[in-house]
């Protein structure tokens, strides 16, 4: 039988957790019992109300700020997440950007590195700092989160679709190397959810019906159905995944433009 609080004693840290579906992620781990380090870059207060409600759950919360891009930031936010919480087994590196939107040959490489920066290499810089924790303590796990554009080309977005995909394949080899020692690692690859990434999308009826059209099951997620997904993932439910992406996406990958003829 699934337990209640399966996730009751670890300690979680959940990258990009001021808004969206970090901070949805932060409840759902608290709910299922995790103490929970809420990262955030900017948006201090936004992620105080995150903690405070992590708090209200019944579990131990805290606030830490970093630039994922900065190595050394992330070393000290790992040191005093271990400090203040204890040994972080659970990782949701949540934290991502967009990017600039423009064809591949409109952006500056500057744009692109960018994004680069943050998805790739905040992704990687976050895992790093979690396996030199995990490996030695023999558990662990850690949940990249990527998108169905890890797979599926968009216009505009060459170097998020590029820093998605080079996580994915990035987590696999590092769940390769991690298996043997007790730690999982896997990618969760959302569809399309209401979160302020996408704004201008659900905002605009135009955007949205286009979208739509896109989804078999006609509609954008809520952040809260992904997080509980989450909570499955990095608990025992799920002891033997890793090394592989878990996708919702409402069916958009199944090319809802073949429903009829074709
Ligand atoms: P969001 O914009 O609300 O959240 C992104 C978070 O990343 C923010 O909290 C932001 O502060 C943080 N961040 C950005 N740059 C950072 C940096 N340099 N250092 C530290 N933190 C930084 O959007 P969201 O939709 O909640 O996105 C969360 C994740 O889900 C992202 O990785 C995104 O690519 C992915 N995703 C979202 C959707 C969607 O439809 N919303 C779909 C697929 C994938």
């Amino acid at each position: 039988m699934t337990q209640t609080q399966p996730l009751l004693g670890r300690v979680a840290l959940v990258t990009g957790a001021s808004g969206g579906l970090g901070s949805s992620f932060a409840r759902a781990l608290a709910a299922a019992g995790a103490d929970v380090a809420v990262h955030y870059r900017s948006g201090g207060d936004e992620a105080a109300s995150v903690a405070a409600g992590v708090r209200e759950a019944g579990r131990r919360a805290i606030e830490v700020q970093a630039d994922l891009t900065d190595a050394s930031a992330v070393a000290g936010m790992f040191g005093e997440i271990v400090e203040r919480l204890g040994p972080v087994d659970i990782l949701v590196a949540n934290a991502g950007v967009d990017g600039t939107r423009g064809k591949a040959w409109e952006l500056s490489a500057e744009d692109w590195r960018r994004t680069i920066d943050i998805n790739l290499f905040g992704t990687y810089h976050c895992a790093r700092e979690a396996l030199v924790g995990m490996v030695p303590r023999r558990t662990g796990v850690i949940c990249n989160v990527t998108s169905t554009h890890e797979s599926v080309p968009w216009g505009g977005y060459s170097a998020y679709t590029a820093s998605k995909a080079a996580v994915a394949m990035m987590t696999k080899t590092m769940a390769l190397e991690a298996a043997e020692h007790g730690v999982r690692l896997l990618c969760l690859a959302p569809g399309a959810i209401k979160t302020p990434i996408n704004h201008e999308v659900w905002e605009d009826p135009k955007q949205l019906a286009d979208l739509r059209s896109k989804i078999p099951m006609r509609r954008m997620a809520e952040p809260d159905e992904i997080a509980r997904l989450l909570v499955h993932l990095v608990s025992d439910d799920a002891s033997y995944v890793t090394g592989t992406t878990i996708v919702a996406d409402g069916g958009l990958m199944l090319h809802a433009e073949f429903l009829e003829g074709g």
